[in-house]
């Protein structure tokens, strides 16, 4: 029996569960993939790694910048650019000073992995229902016999996923709420390129008003510095692009996404030729890439008998700073019901 169990293991999920470890609450994170972080994720591959993800912290508000000086002092991040360059149709590239974007040497995965020391993380762990009896919540997993029962319930996935768990236990108003929150998609490449590649002098580039491109990133400009053995052989240039909303929106339902990885780069390689043939691609679809429309709360409290609160950067906000607020907030609303201790300090989550 857990006093919380968090579903998602991504960064909203993490930091709520250490709010809430922290506090002295007994925590679990149930999560389905085999890698904590959910949209912070580094993908191992062919000798090397890249970020198919989030590709850097660009401090946008306190908590961001606290964390990014803590993970900063521990060298799990680092500088990466003060410069990302703009590049719109008919005009030349234009260097946009920034203030500074972190990356993780190591993959920005790093980060979850640091929130997640000290935990208990079930992962390989999909939740598919959740149930009251006993005063307590049932939380039934994919293909498994065995449930994960908790007082209180903190569901930290991106709301239509929330939907599916808490339909048959929310409000009318909560449904509707939950319903209200929309998502764009976006599809990200990874690609390899030999080490002959002439290297751009840039490290980012931001594709304005395009409908197929929106950003590209070089990422093995970020692995210098890396201790991380399975990053140690990314000597030959990777650049991760990532497409447009209205791109990857085409593609919800494909299942062969190696043809539409290879569209987005001949639109890659229109705006910049030297990228025409890599030696190997990867693609991924994000169903769930960014909030753009989102719940003026910080989380959704769901009224049940026993506490069931969602967050994550889809309430309050829409970003990683968004992110970290509605988690706070979530533990809070836990703490507030629960009354293990007088009140949650804000940083707590920065006590590791
Ligand atoms: C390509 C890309 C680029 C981005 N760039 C930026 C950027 O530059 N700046 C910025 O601020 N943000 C950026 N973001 C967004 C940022 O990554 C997110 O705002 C943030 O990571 C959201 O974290 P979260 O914990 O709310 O959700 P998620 O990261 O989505 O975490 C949810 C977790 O729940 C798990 N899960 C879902 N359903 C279940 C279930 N039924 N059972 C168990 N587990 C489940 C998922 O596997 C996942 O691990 C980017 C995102 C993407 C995809």
């Amino acid at each position: 029996m857990f006093d919380v169990a968090i579903v998602g293991a991504g960064i909203s999920g993490l930091v709520c569960a250490q709010q809430l470890h922290q506090a002295g609450y007994r925590v679990v994170v149930v999560e389905k993939s085999r890698g904590l972080g959910g949209r912070v994720t580094t993908r191992r591959l062919q000798d090397t790694c890249a970020d198919r993800g989030l590709s850097y912290i660009f401090p946008a508000g306190e908590l961001t910048k606290s964390f990014v000086e803590l993970l900063y002092s521990q060298n799990i991040l680092t500088v990466w650019t003060d410069t990302v360059h703009e590049f719109k149709a008919d005009s030349q590239l234009k260097a946009v000073k920034t203030s500074p974007l972190y990356i993780a040497p190591d993959g920005m995965s790093a980060i979850a992995r640091f929130l997640g020391k000290n935990l208990e993380i079930q992962l390989n762990r999909r939740v598919v229902g959740l149930s009251l009896s006993n005063n307590c919540w049932h939380i039934e997993l994919e293909d498994s016999d065995a449930e994960v029962v908790a007082k209180s319930v903190v569901v930290a996935i991106p709301a239509p996923q929330a939907l599916m768990l808490v339909e048959s236990l929310a409000s009318s108003e909560a449904l509707d709420s939950l319903r209200k929150v929309e998502f764009a998609a976006c599809i990200s490449v990874i690609a390899g390129y030999p080490a002959s590649l002439a290297l751009p002098p840039w490290q980012a580039v931001t594709v304005i008003d395009d409908d197929t491109l929106a950003w590209i990133g070089n990422d093995s400009s970020k692995r210098s510095g890396m201790r991380s053995p399975a990053c140690a052989l990314a000597l030959s240039p990777v650049f991760v692009f990532h497409s447009s909303a209205k791109f990857a929106q085409n593609y919800i339902d494909t299942e062969d996404l190696q043809p539409v990885g290879q569209q987005l780069l001949n639109k890659v390689a229109k705006l910049f030729p030297e990228f025409a043939n890599p030696d190997w691609l990867q693609c991924d679809f994000w169903r769930y890439a960014f909030p753009t429309i989102s719940l003026a709360d910080n989380c959704l409290n769901i009224d049940t008998p026993q506490p069931l609160i969602c967050c994550g950067d889809w309430c309050g906000g829409f970003n990683l700073e968004d992110a970290m607020r509605s988690a706070i907030v979530a533990a809070a609303q836990i703490n507030q019901i629960l009354q293990l201790c007088p009140t949650i300090p804000e940083n707590a989550f920065l006590k590791l």
